[in-house]
């Protein structure tokens, strides 16, 4: 073990106290490579504490002053974005190319903050009635915390907390506890860039630092991003102990390809959606239900293309797939493989098999296909978070359908087609969040929101874009009338206020 990862609070490392220690593991290795502190309690409120006293400051900053820094900000970025990403791959395993891209997708989130100005513009009406006008204005909240998952450990950070010190807020995130090296320099770029000590804090931890950010008094909001079982927990302790809470939970993502598409570009989107970054994204395509006409045919060109993924370490620019984040993560994604065709499934691919010379102790696993899924077996019903691709046939548009709204989760969906009046009856008609037309991942931009329905988001705010900043800031309603020297005063009248 080589290297330590500390909490960053305050705008300095300060060594875990609490004797606890987590293990980081190099997934492509299975080897141990640093031990992150995990925060007790007390180390949680203090961190809170001085995330308290820098918001007295910078709640009441200038714009002018905070998109200076996050302008700074954003050029730090821009010029580590390798940097970040080899911290990626070498904790998380993806490789180096699909690391970058997350960079990517992260920074679109700062650039959104960098205007800020223009999103957080309040509303005046003049002469509401006789000399009174009115103000819609919003003002930030005062600490709020970010609970994030393994699978982005940069961009879902980055999804947050620009966007809520932009809006004033002050920070305190909680990274997962399986690759926490990338959060550590974006909050210590963030101190480069001139952010004042304090606004943005890294606690590391499990469960308990999560609770005792979910419970502490002056944490004022909670962003989470995770697996459904957690998601739900955040939501109904944070709401609780009276704080708003946004959280996004897990998915099972469906594409619908239709008759008339055009199958080499499904089969393209598909294998790229299922089996990018080894099929741990939230917005992975899982399911692919083909209708019956096109389904064998589909299959071939999904499988063509599958075998030809090569798999190894994420720095090996050759590597197109890396390994799964832990060993016990890769065998239950592995029993699902082998347990399907107990199930009803065919098995197109096995990759349960896999191994990379050199590499005997990484966290393998090849590309698995199965076809006839059933929608009652195990690899369905589950988010598997794996290389998994299932199949699942449907004789109709309105079969398919039904079966994607079936699923207890909603968070992104795709079809694939020609026909422009399926494909509007489709958006209108499935129920997710977001809709993809011949496009397989709709992960939407930095100033459209991201989030999901049903059992993939708890709560009434997206994350990022408008409702970034609505969660990050409460409205206030001024009503304003400035004596008039001229006219008389009305007198009491205690009678409801009416508008003439
Ligand atoms: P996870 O739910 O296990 O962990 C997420 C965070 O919660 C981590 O910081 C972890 O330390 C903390 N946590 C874990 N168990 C906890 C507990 N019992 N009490 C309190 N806190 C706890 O998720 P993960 O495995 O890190 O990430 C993968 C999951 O995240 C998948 O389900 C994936 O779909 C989901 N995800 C969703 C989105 C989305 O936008 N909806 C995006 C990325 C990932």
């Amino acid at each position: 073990m080589t290297k330590t990862v500390n909490h960053w609070i305050g705008g300095r490392a300060v060594e875990g106290a609490s004797g606890n220690w987590g293990p980081v593991t190099d997934p492509a290795t299975g080897e141990i490579t640093t031990r992150v502190a995990l925060a007790s309690a007390e180390e949680v409120a203090a961190a809170v504490a001085v995330a308290k006293e820098a918001y007295a400051e910078w709640g009441t900053s200038s714009l002018a002053r905070r998109t200076a820094v996050l302008f700074r900000y954003r050029a730090l970025l821009d010029a580590r974005r390798d940097d970040i990403a080899a911290l990626i791959t070498a904790e998380h395993g993806k490789v180096h190319a699909d690391a970058l891209g997350e960079v990517a997708r992260g920074l679109e989130i700062v650039e959104l903050a960098c205007g800020i100005t223009t999103a957080l513009k309040g509303e005046l009406s003049t002469e509401v009635s006789g000399r009174v006008d009115v103000a819609s204005i919003r003002q930030p909240l005062g600490v709020v915390a970010g609970i994030t998952p393994f699978n982005f450990p940069a961009m879902v950070p980055m999804w947050m907390f620009p966007l809520a010190i932009a809006c004033g807020n002050t920070f305190v995130l909680k990274p997962s506890e399986k690759d926490p090296s990338a959060a550590n320099l974006l909050a210590e770029l963030a101190a480069e860039a001139g952010l004042p000590d304090g606004v943005l804090n890294v606690v590391h931890g499990d469960k308990t630092a999560v609770d005792a950010l979910l419970e502490h008094p002056d944490v004022a909001a909670v962003s989470f991003v995770g697996s459904t079982p957690i998601a739900r927990h955040i939501h109904t302790t944070a709401s609780a102990h009276g704080k708003r809470v946004q959280a996004l939970g897990g998915a099972k993502n469906h594409m619908l390809v239709l008759p008339d598409a055009d199958l080499d570009a499904a089969a393209d989107a598909a294998v790229s959606a299922a089996y990018g970054s080894a099929g741990e994204r939230c917005m992975a395509i899982s399911a692919v239900v083909a209708l019956d006409s096109v389904a064998d045919q589909l299959v071939d060109k999904i499988r063509e293309r599958a075998e030809k993924i090569r798999i190894g370490p994420g720095d090996d620019p050759s590597s197109e797939m890396g390994p799964l984040i832990t060993r016990a993560h890769r065998d239950k994604v592995a029993s699902y493989v082998t347990g399907a065709a107990a199930q009803g499934a065919h098995v197109v691919l096995d990759g349960t098999g896999h191994t990379v010379e050199g590499y005997e102790g990484g966290h393998w696993i090849g590309l698995s296909l199965l076809d006839h899924v059933s929608p009652d077996s195990d690899a369905y019903r589950d988010e598997i978070f794996g290389p998994v691709l299932c199949v699942l046939r449907a004789p109709t548009y309105e079969a398919g359908l039904a079966l994607i709204n079936a699923s207890p989760y909603g968070n992104g969906t795709a079809v694939f087609t020609r026909d422009g009046g399926a494909a509007r009856r489709f958006q209108l008609e499935v129920q997710a969040g977001m809709v993809g037309v011949n496009v397989p991942i709709p992960v939407p931009v930095g100033y459209h929101s991201f989030g999901g329905w049903k059992d993939s988001l708890f709560g009434d705010h997206h994350i990022y874009g408008n409702d970034g900043v609505h969660f990050y800031t409460r409205g206030k309603v001024i009503t304003t009338r400035w004596p008039d020297p001229s006219e008389p005063h009305a007198g009491v009248d205690l009678g409801f206020p009416r508008n003439h």
